[in-house]
């Protein structure tokens, strides 16, 4: 991070000072983040499409690396979606909106076996009586193969987990899968300054973005068919946060200058866990 500019300060073009025309670049599809949500939806894409994935700094800078527990699914076979339906509901204390919950945890299965399919290590079952779990890259990894940790809020072990450093695992797995992807390019220090849309269309439809290349101090104005913005959550809210300090709501304000609706902006995960030394941040 050492030369680069404050990533919590937002930057606009004016504020660098940019004149000059932006060197231009066409890709089918922008994808604006590559943590979690950004490479998952960038390998989820048909092959066909060109897709650029945009960092604002280095690629493990982002929630998704940092994260340790693991992810909830309904996985064991005493278990059902119901339940963890349910689970949830009550923990949501009436705040969740049912058929989202329905919907989206009767998908975690499939979506941590997809994971399992792109190379996650993530922690097995041992196979014999008494050893301890294991972690290793595992070809034909199946769910049912995996080590599960309980946590609050859950009625039984549903935490799908790699070691404790699940995130990392998970992203360094991604990472190689979408490097190694000839359709995708992902662009590390490249920071979206604002979505281009088109003024002429009474939908405003997105065109693309302006973008700040930190590796070459240039502005590059990149056209796409559609944008995805996968900029992660605003963690910097709080003095003391677990979060990367990219993470500063950079979609969302986009998004609101692009002439988008926002909503449940009252519900910002951020992760104070840690121990609060000096000024330090956590
Ligand atoms: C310490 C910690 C532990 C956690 N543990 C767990 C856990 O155990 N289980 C769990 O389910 N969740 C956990 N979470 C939450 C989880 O990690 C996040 O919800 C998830 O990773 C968010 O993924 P994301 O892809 O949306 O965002 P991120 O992974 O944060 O990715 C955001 C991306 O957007 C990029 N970006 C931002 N602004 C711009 C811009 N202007 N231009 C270009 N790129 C931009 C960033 O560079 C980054 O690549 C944890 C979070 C933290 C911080």
């Amino acid at each position: 991070m050492s030369g680069l500019p404050n990533m919590s300060a937002a930057l606009t073009a004016e504020s660098l000072g940019l004149d000059s025309p932006a060197a231009i670049v066409q890709t089918d599809v922008l994808i604006i983040g590559a943590g979690l949500a950004g490479l998952s939806t960038a390998l989820a894409l048909p092959k066909s499409l060109n897709i650029t994935v945009l960092s604002k700094a280095a690629l493990e800078i982002c929630s998704s690396h940092y994260a340790q527990g693991g992810i909830a699914a309904s996985l064991d076979k005493e278990d059902s979606v119901a339940d963890h339906i349910a689970d949830t509901l009550i923990a949501g204390a009436g705040l969740c909106e049912a058929n989202n919950t329905s919907r989206i945890l009767s998908a975690g299965q499939q979506a941590v076996q997809w994971l399992c399919e792109q190379g996650v290590p993530f922690t097995q079952i041992p196979q014999e009586d008494n050893a301890e779990p294991v972690t290793k890259l595992q070809t034909e990894l199946q769910t049912a193969d995996l080590h599960l940790t309980k946590e609050g809020g859950h009625g039984c072990r549903r935490v799908a987990h790699a070691d404790d450093a699940t995130g990392r695992h998970i992203m360094e797995a991604l990472t190689i899968k979408a490097q190694n992807a000839a359709n995708i390019t992902i662009l590390p220090y490249h920071e979206a300054l604002s979505l281009l849309t088109n003024s002429a269309n009474p939908n405003k439809q997105c065109q693309g973005a302006q973008v700040f290349d930190h590796n070459n101090q240039r502005q590059l104005t990149f056209y796409s068919h559609a944008v995805v913005l996968a900029s992660g959550g605003l963690g910097q809210l709080f003095k003391r946060a677990s979060a990367p300090n990219v993470c500063v709501g950079d979609g969302v304000m986009m998004a609101w200058q692009a002439g988008c609706r926002l909503a449940n902006l009252e519900f910002i995960q951020f992760h104070p866990t840690g121990l609060a030394l000096d000024d330090s941040s956590f």
